[in-house]
């Protein structure tokens, strides 16, 4: 399908294409001195002592809870108003996830009350997610999770670049986890980033990006090492080169691309402003935010499926995010959740639409969008 304003779209040019052209030529085309260039860039961005660099988000994941030592005795609280590979990534540790609703219709994410009413003697780890890039209250999850020992984990997906006190996103708990999928904020088309400041846990995760082998093939090539031991059950998450040398020229156009986010959400709120039948979630936020994606919330849920047919009918898409995971089939067969025991997400989750949001998007394309909600509703 062809359409006039689409949902999102990627930043990628010339420099992207001569980086992947570098790397070819090169011969050397898996996790080599690329990979390491954009490990410390990254670093360097996040202010923190170490990142690595994994095959996507949910393998960041992962190993974040892997290396906490996060396993089947243990239950971990997180949002359900998220990507499924957020609590999917603490079940295969063998964990729990035990969802907490969200703050507010305003805020979307995970409401710091939620957080205290689901620990339990088992709890391990809060694992947050910053949902469309606007920081989490930070201050009052760290406030429990000091008081009741547990890790926190910070799914940064939708939250490169966003700042919370001065501090970077991802950087603020035990471990940070970034992806690069396509439609994210920076992409390497799959990829993902595990952060952390904390020495014995850089050396868990890289352990378990490869294997657990105590050296990579570029030691060995470098003529380092002959041999390898292997010292835990790790996995192959690693990234390529072509993926890293993309990674390092999105990275540099990240903060001027957020701010293009930025100023089109603007316009979409002040266009929106006192609209009777739509809202904006996050009117308040604190820190600054990546403006990952652009949600609304209808007054009417009713409406919702003739409101997303309308505007594709406009050449406008939309998409939902998202379907609450407690309530897919999985989740429900395996925890027993049934509908009403997270109200607030339930409730936002059924309202909510997402509008057109990416850095090359024209002032009069939300100008277009904005215009085709108000007639939506003159004649709903
Ligand atoms: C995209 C996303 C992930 C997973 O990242 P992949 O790179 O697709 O594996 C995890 N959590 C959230 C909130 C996401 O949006």
């Amino acid at each position: 399908m062809k359409w006039r304003v689409q949902l999102s779209d990627i930043d990628i040019g010339n420099e992207e294409i001569r980086a992947v052209s570098g790397v070819l030529r090169s011969k050397w085309l898996t996790m080599g001195a690329v990979t390491g260039e954009f490990e410390a860039a990254f670093a360097r961005y996040l202010g923190v002592k170490y990142a690595f660099a994994v095959a996507n988000g949910t393998a960041a994941l992962h190993i974040a809870h892997e290396a906490l030592g996060i396993n089947s005795r243990d239950e971990v609280i997180c949002p359900s108003l998220t990507f499924v590979a957020t609590a999917n990534s603490i079940m295969y540790t063998g964990a729990k996830p035990v969802f907490a609703d969200i703050a507010s219709l305003d805020d979307l994410n995970i409401s710091p009350d939620s957080i205290l009413k689901k620990i339990t003697s088992r709890t391990k780890a809060i694992t947050v997610v910053h949902y469309g890039g606007y920081p989490c209250n930070m201050d009052a999850i760290i406030k429990i999770a000091k008081k009741h020992s547990l890790f926190i984990i910070e799914d940064a997906a939708h939250a490169p670049g966003s700042e919370y006190k001065n501090k970077k996103i991802g950087a603020i708990g035990d471990i940070g986890c970034f992806s690069f999928f396509s439609n994210k904020n920076m992409t390497t088309a799959e990829g993902g980033m595990v952060v952390t400041d904390n020495p014995g846990l850089a050396k868990k995760i890289r352990l378990l990006r490869s294997h657990g082998m105590t050296t990579l093939t570029l030691d060995r090539h470098k003529g380092h090492a002959f041999t390898y031991d292997v010292e835990a059950l790790g996995y192959n998450y690693r990234i390529d080169e072509i993926r890293a040398a993309i990674g390092l020229v999105q990275l540099n156009k990240l903060d001027s691309n957020n701010e293009l986010r930025g100023h089109l959400v603007r316009m979409y709120r002040s266009r929106l402003n006192n609209h009777e039948k739509i809202m904006a979630p996050f009117y308040k936020y604190s820190g600054k935010p990546s403006f990952h994606i652009f949600p609304v919330l209808l007054k009417d849920k009713a409406l919702r499926p003739r409101f997303m047919d309308y505007l594709k009918k406009r050449g406008i898409q939309s998409s939902i995010h998202y379907p609450p995971i407690h309530l897919f089939d999985f989740y429900k067969r395996k925890f027993g959740y049934k509908e009403g025991v997270l109200p607030l997400t339930e409730e936002a989750s059924k309202r909510e639409v997402t509008l057109p949001l990416y850095p090359g998007m024209r002032l009069e394309d939300v100008r277009f969008v904005t215009e085709a909600i108000t007639s939506f509703h003159k004649n709903a």
